[in-house]
């Protein structure tokens, strides 16, 4: 079954979340299973540098240029998994992220940008590379939920699939540049691209494709309802009978005690107290924490906006602080928390250490050398953070949403006794529910032997990209009769 994959990211090349992450990884664990996935990438510059030997694959006409657009081919390097390139220099040969410049602010044609993108990711998928066409398309996120429109549109039978990674992102435009985008004006109604009044991106995805999944089975059920829906919870409950919750995996390449370099000491399961000591050791003196291996270190990796809730660590800080723990945060984001953090480790150095910024390093030896991951998110489609501190023996403390309600188990009398506690949980969405959660790690911290077992019940816990392509293999074949006929 050959599938063509539409992704705006690519660990360790373009990433913003964890999109990029899951774009490395799932495609070579699809790949394992014999299927044929190629991936499908915006010309970032990025990619241009680091793949060597683009050919060309088309030179299209399309809508958005007046010149034609280079679709390029590549391998990854060192690898023989094959990429195409949409390339076309004037929109995405820019500076900054992705989705906007140094500013952070967004690219004012991203309608155009992500249009081109979805466009040539619907004409590969109808046979523009005479070499392959895939049997199936699968977008992923805003940036590529125009694809499955235009193939609509196009009258084309090749099934497609859009990944919801985030409903929060949602692509929305005026309406006035509908016109841009070259679809049939009738596709701009409440049955299709219309989003009260405006062009949504992510709406295009959820009503055009054949199946709608999202990266945990907790998220896929709230996004159900008007608390979690973004304004799309109708249409994904008209859809549920083709939604389903896919759990993202740890790519073990990337995220394995046992060989990860950046760590002082790597270690397995049966030596996690040395190895998470060593880590917890450099990391205090790396950020200028007071080195004390029982003082309790709370680590944090994470976009620094609403939807991750760390407003609610803000708002209970003093107490933590108070309480002798220490917090050590890598993010970026919104300015007022990156400034409101700043202060605080000002104000406490030697206890709370703020790094703010992007860090891959940094953020591997947070993940081994804290005590606690903390994720209050007030909502998070799967989490990454949490699934990578569990395989490093860092417990996570979570609020009980999404993906990390379905991946972390709150230490209990009952999970406790039972030998299934890996981390602790908390709803509602105050500083003071996170407060009685962090004061609950604090006393089992006191209390080594039992702190030790839930660690080690932690690095048990197996969240692999092989279950995740499985399932992801089973709904392609539910789609695609002539894949079904070519794997059988
Ligand atoms: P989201 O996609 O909402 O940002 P996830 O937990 O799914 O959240 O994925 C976040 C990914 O980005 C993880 O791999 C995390 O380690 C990484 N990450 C987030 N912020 C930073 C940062 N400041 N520095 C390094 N890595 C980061």
């Amino acid at each position: 079954m050959r599938v063509l994959y539409v992704t705006a990211e690519l660990y360790p090349w373009v990433k913003s979340g964890g999109l990029g992450d899951v774009s490395a990884a799932l495609p070579p664990a699809l790949i394992a299973l014999g299927i044929d996935a190629r991936l499908v990438l915006p010309g970032f510059r990025a990619f241009l540098d680091a793949f060597p030997g683009i050919t060309d694959v088309a030179r299209l006409q399309t809508p958005f240029a007046s010149e034609r657009v280079r679709v390029g081919l590549a391998r990854l390097p060192g690898t023989e998994r094959v990429v195409y390139l949409v390339d076309h220099p004037t929109f995405y040969d820019r500076p900054g992220n992705p989705y906007g410049g140094p500013d952070g602010a967004d690219w004012a044609d991203n309608h155009r940008r992500f249009g081109l993108f979805s466009w040539v990711a619907a004409e590969l998928a109808r046979g523009a590379d005479p070499g392959w066409s895939p049997d199936l398309l699968h977008a992923h996120d805003w940036h590529a939920g125009l694809a499955p429109a235009y193939l609509t549109a196009g009258g084309s039978d090749v099934p497609t699939v859009f990944t919801v990674h985030n409903l929060a992102y949602q692509g929305l435009f005026p309406a006035a540049l509908f016109a841009d985008l070259s679809l049939p004006s009738g596709f701009f109604a409440l049955d299709g691209v219309e989003f009260y009044g405006l062009v949504s991106f992510m709406k295009a995805g959820l009503f055009y494709a054949d199946r709608v999944t999202t990266v945990s089975p907790t998220y896929a059920r709230e996004i159900q309802t008007p608390a979690f829906g973004a304004g799309l919870d109708g249409l994904l409950r008209s859809r549920a009978s083709t939604l389903t919750g896919i759990l993202n995996g740890v790519d073990p390449t990337v995220w394995d005690p046992q060989h990860d370099a950046i760590l002082p000491r790597r270690y397995s399961i049966d030596d996690a107290p040395a190895g998470k000591r060593a880590a917890k050791m450099v990391l205090q003196r790396r950020l200028g924490l007071e080195e004390h291996d029982d003082t309790l270190l709370f680590g944090t990796v994470t976009r620094l906006t609403p939807q991750k809730g760390f407003d609610l660590l803000l708002g209970c800080l003093r107490e933590v602080v108070i309480g002798e723990s220490q917090i050590a945060l890598l993010g970026s984001g919104d300015r007022d928390l990156e400034d409101a953090f700043t202060a605080t480790a000002q104000a406490n150095r030697g206890q709370v250490a703020v790094e703010i910024g992007y860090d891959d390093a940094l953020s591997h030896l947070i993940i081994g050398g804290s005590d606690v991951i903390l994720v209050p998110s007030r909502f998070e489609p799967c989490g990454l953070t949490q699934l990578y501190a569990l395989r490093y023996g860092t417990l996570p403390l979570v609020r009980r949403v999404g993906g990390l309600a379905d991946t972390v188990v709150d230490a209990t009398s009952v999970s406790l006794a039972e030998d299934r506690a890996t981390g602790f949980a908390f709803d509602g969405d105050s500083s003071e529910a996170l407060l009685s959660t962090i004061g609950r790690a604090a006393a089992l911290f006191r209390e080594p032997k039992i702190w030790l077992r839930m660690v080690r019940r932690a690095m048990t816990q197996n969240y692999s990209w092989e279950t995740a392509a499985r399932q992801y293999v089973a709904l392609y074949r539910e789609v695609t009769p002539r894949g079904l006929l070519q794997t059988a």
